[in-house]
């Protein structure tokens, strides 16, 4: 074992605070990672503040995170110290369920090993996550960065950029599709720039007037006040798919009006309150509602070679560890431009 620092929250109601505890020495088939940077995602937030129940104290958050390889176990094939490797939402699942063999770690019938707030199968405890000096990680959850990218704008790709990419391939989004995505934050900012990438008519659904002109610039072709009934109504029945990426309840039904017959809303925003559909949206134009997570490691993979053959990074704002609780009151007001991306170097002077 050795000695790891990080930032964590001792109850729903605390700030985040100098925090340090043990991570395990690497095993045969793990890697030991310095964190450089980990981006700040609205799960976080709803985890540390316990919006979703369950979450354990003390909460170190992040799963968002690049770093470099400090050591290996002997067993380790795809990383050697001092590679540059990332990792997401999850560490571990149990590799032997159909959902796991097919390459969906992330609906493991038996629960994924979440990268922070899961029983820790090795120490005890809970996992604690990338809001931290160093982890270590069994390399088959760990994953290769390309090279061509800004380092800083990739961490998000970890989780932001999967959680996107995996539902816009699921529902084949491509050239001659209107495509919706709903809210310009973290998740939404990558949405649009994926679905431009893969080639669609991108409309972005805000409640920001002023993120208007930035949406254009990464991607969206059209961009909508979902405030504004008029404007909505000019898109009834238009939509193939829609990506909803929304953090707090809001008016899931104007949106199901806006796809064509056999379209789909998939949701991946978690509002901590559960939100009415009602049947008449669905049923009038046999629409689907649907849901996704994340995506498998595999897919990660791909994500990340599609972005590095695309240039596709996340665009940030780098802050430093002290400055993340006020990062969550900004992410709160729709005040992200569009993610936030911890310098790791920062916990080193932060108390
Ligand atoms: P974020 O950066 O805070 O972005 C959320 C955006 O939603 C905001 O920027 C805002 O965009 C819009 N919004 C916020 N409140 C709204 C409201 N009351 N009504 C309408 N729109 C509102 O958050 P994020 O990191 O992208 O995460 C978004 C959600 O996805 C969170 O709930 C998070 O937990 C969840 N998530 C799910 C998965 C998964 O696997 N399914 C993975 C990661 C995150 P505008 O200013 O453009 O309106
Ligand atoms: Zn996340
Ligand atoms: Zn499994």
């Amino acid at each position: 074992m050795f000695q790891c620092h990080g930032y964590a929250a001792t109850s729903s109601k605390s700030p985040l605070a100098r925090f340090a505890f043990q991570r395990r020495s690497p095993g045969p088939s793990d890697v030991q990672i310095e964190i450089l940077y980990c981006g700040v995602c609205h799960s976080d937030l709803h985890r540390v503040r316990d919006e979703w129940g369950g979450t354990l104290y003390p909460c170190v958050p992040g799963h968002e995170m690049v770093g470099r390889v400090t050591a290996v176990g002997r067993a380790v094939t795809k990383f050697r110290a001092g590679d540059i490797a990332g990792v997401g939402v999850m560490i571990d699942s149990c590799r032997e369920c159909a959902n796991c063999r097919d390459g969906f770690e992330q609906y493991c019938d038996k629960g994924n090993t979440e990268t922070y707030n899961s029983p820790d199968k090795h120490l005890g405890g809970h996992t604690f996550g990338g809001y931290s000096s160093h982890i270590v990680v069994d390399e088959a959850f760990v994953l290769r960065i390309p090279d061509n990218l800004e380092l800083a704008g990739v961490a998000p790709l970890l989780c932001a950029g999967i959680t996107t990419y995996s539902p816009l391939r699921r529902w084949k989004v491509g050239p001659g599709q209107k495509v919706g995505v709903v809210g310009l934050g973290g998740l939404g900012h990558m949405a649009v720039k994926f679905a431009h990438a893969l080639g669609a008519h991108v409309v972005l659904f805000t409640t920001s007037a002023g993120k208007a002109e930035d949406a254009k610039r990464l991607g969206a072709d059209e961009v909508v006040l979902s405030g504004d009934p008029a404007a909505m109504a000019q898109h009834t029945n238009s939509f193939d798919f829609i990506l909803d990426t929304v953090s707090a309840r809001h008016d899931i039904n104007a949106l199901l009006q806006l796809l064509r017959r056999d379209g789909t809303l998939t949701q991946v925003g978690v509002p901590a309150e559960p939100q009415p559909i009602s049947a008449g949206s669905l049923i009038g134009k046999r629409r689907s509602f649907a849901g996704s997570g994340i995506g498998g490691i595999a897919e990660t993979q791909e994500m990340l070679d599609f972005c590095a053959a695309h240039g596709i990074a996340s665009d940030i704002e780098l802050i430093s560890i002290s400055e993340v609780d006020d990062a969550f009151e900004r992410m709160l007001r729709s005040d992200v431009k569009y993610r936030f991306v911890i310098d790791m170097v920062s916990l080193q002077e932060a108390r």
